[in-house]
């Protein structure tokens, strides 16, 4: 497996040049230390709280999370299939720590932007700069009946115990079972997750109980990322999957195991898995970071500070408006061009204009994935894609080349 170091991972993903200038900036004035708090030390704070430390020193960094430890959602579908451990997938914050971030592991309360505060516990953290990551709720109130299920309905959205109890279910079913799992209408958390997802539960009910079957129910349209790919598992798989396009779910009934969806089409099931609609992190709704939609938060292309509340700035999941798609690559690019800009607003420079890049693995069974590229540049001041390019088959070369993706990305974010 190659593991990339530091330096070539930023060569490779065309931020190397520009973070490396800014960290020749650093300021020894006897100024008060600066401050920045990050909130969520997932794909996008973890990373933006190691490049401030990285590109200056100087600048005072706490990071705000109640996880001891990361759990990758990327790889966390392969888990589902027992293709893959989530003792794999979890890392420690030792990384960061080394590099002098200052880590708390506690929620952030609450956020004062008028006071430059955020409130943890009895603490009131003052901040020069504030970064928000605190990626996805989900939004239970939105199927009927959810609310009330929403400990024994498993979402595993979001890595960790979840993923490990619907692995059990879904391996206890017996053959000749029925798996229901629906996938929420767009925006929501890495657009091709939910398609990997039943890529690799029908791959291993067609090779571990071919009598049973996977009921997808979409609300959108179609297949929403790496479409033709997609379809064509999905063919390979046709003796157990059955995909409902434009199906949304809308009420769920834990007691007679059935889903009901806007056509009116009710479903029994054995196993259920809902991946609720979503919004950005309470956090950033509560401290009216959100636009119009309640739902995610706008933020300037360059530096990605909010465009409602000045030295707050949003990265990750939580934001909107850009095009590319929520997901960890993005979350860790957004990351290291926003601890730049930070630096240099701290610093009093023009902060560099850099475009963030999008590489997404999907695996399809146990040996083979797909995936896409995309590449972006900034123009009048905003992201516009440049180019996609998809893999042309599922192919064990790409599944190879995601290994080498996580180590470097991982390191990338807390080595
Ligand atoms: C099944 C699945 C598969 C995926 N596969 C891929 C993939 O192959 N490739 C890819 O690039 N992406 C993938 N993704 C998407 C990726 O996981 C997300 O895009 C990424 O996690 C977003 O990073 P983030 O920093 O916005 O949020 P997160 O990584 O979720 O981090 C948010 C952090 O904020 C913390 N937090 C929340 N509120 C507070 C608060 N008030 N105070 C302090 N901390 C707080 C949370 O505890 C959390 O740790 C996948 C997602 C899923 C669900």
């Amino acid at each position: 497996m190659q593991n990339l170091t530091r330096r070539n991972f930023l060569k490779a993903s065309g931020l190397g040049a520009a973070l490396w200038g800014v960290g020749g900036m650093r300021s020894f004035a006897a100024e008060a230390r600066r401050k920045v708090i990050v909130i969520g030390g997932g794909w996008g704070g973890a990373t933006a709280a190691k490049y401030i430390r990285l590109t200056d020193p100087s600048i005072e960094v706490t990071l705000l999370e109640p996880n001891k430890e990361f759990i990758s959602c990327p790889f966390s579908n392969l888990v589902l299939a027992g293709v893959e451990s989530l003792k794999n997938l979890t890392l420690n914050y030792n990384g960061l720590r080394k590099h002098g971030v200052k880590i708390r592991h506690e929620a952030a309360a609450a956020i004062e932007p008028d006071k430059r505060r955020v409130r943890v516990g009895k603490d009131s953290l003052e901040y020069d700069r504030l970064i928000v990551s605190p990626g996805v709720d989900l939004q239970w109130e939105q199927i009927e009946g959810l609310a009330a299920a929403k400990d024994t309905v498993l979402h595993a959205w979001k890595a960790g115990p979840q993923t490990v109890q619907l692995a059990k279910q879904i391996q206890s079913m017996a053959d000749g079972g029925v798996i229901v799992m629906t996938v929420p209408p767009v925006a929501y958390r890495c657009p091709p997750g939910p398609y990997e997802r039943a890529s690799m539960i029908a791959w291993y009910l067609k090779t571990k109980k071919p009598k049973s079957k996977l009921i997808v129910f979409d609300a959108n349209k179609d297949i929403v990322s790496k479409t033709g790919l997609f379809k064509a598992v999905f063919k390979d798989y046709a003796a157990n999957i059955d995909y409902r396009p434009a199906q949304k779910a809308e009420k769920i009934d834990i007691g007679a195991k059935e889903v009901t969806t806007d056509t009116g089409d009710k479903v029994k099931y054995d196993v259920v898995n809902v991946i609720p609609p979503q919004r950005a992190g309470a956090i950033a709704v509560e401290a009216d970071l959100v636009g119009g939609d309640k739902r995610w938060c706008e933020v300037d292309h360059v530096t990605y500070e909010s465009v409602k509340q000045k030295n707050i700035h949003v990265i990750g999941d939580a934001t909107i408006g850009l095009p590319v798609p929520k997901s960890g690559n993005v979350a860790n690019a957004m990351g290291k061009i926003c601890a730049t800009a930070v630096v240099s607003l701290l610093n009093g420079k023009e902060p560099p204009v850099l475009a963030p890049g999008n590489t997404c693995y999907s695996w399809v069974n146990d040996k083979e994935a797909i995936a896409v590229v995309n590449a972006y540049k900034i123009e009048n001041g905003k992201v516009v894609q440049i180019e996609q390019k998809l893999t042309p088959s599922k192919s064990v070369a790409v599944a190879q080349n995601s290994l080498a993706w996580r180590a470097s990305i991982w390191n990338d974010m807390l080595g």
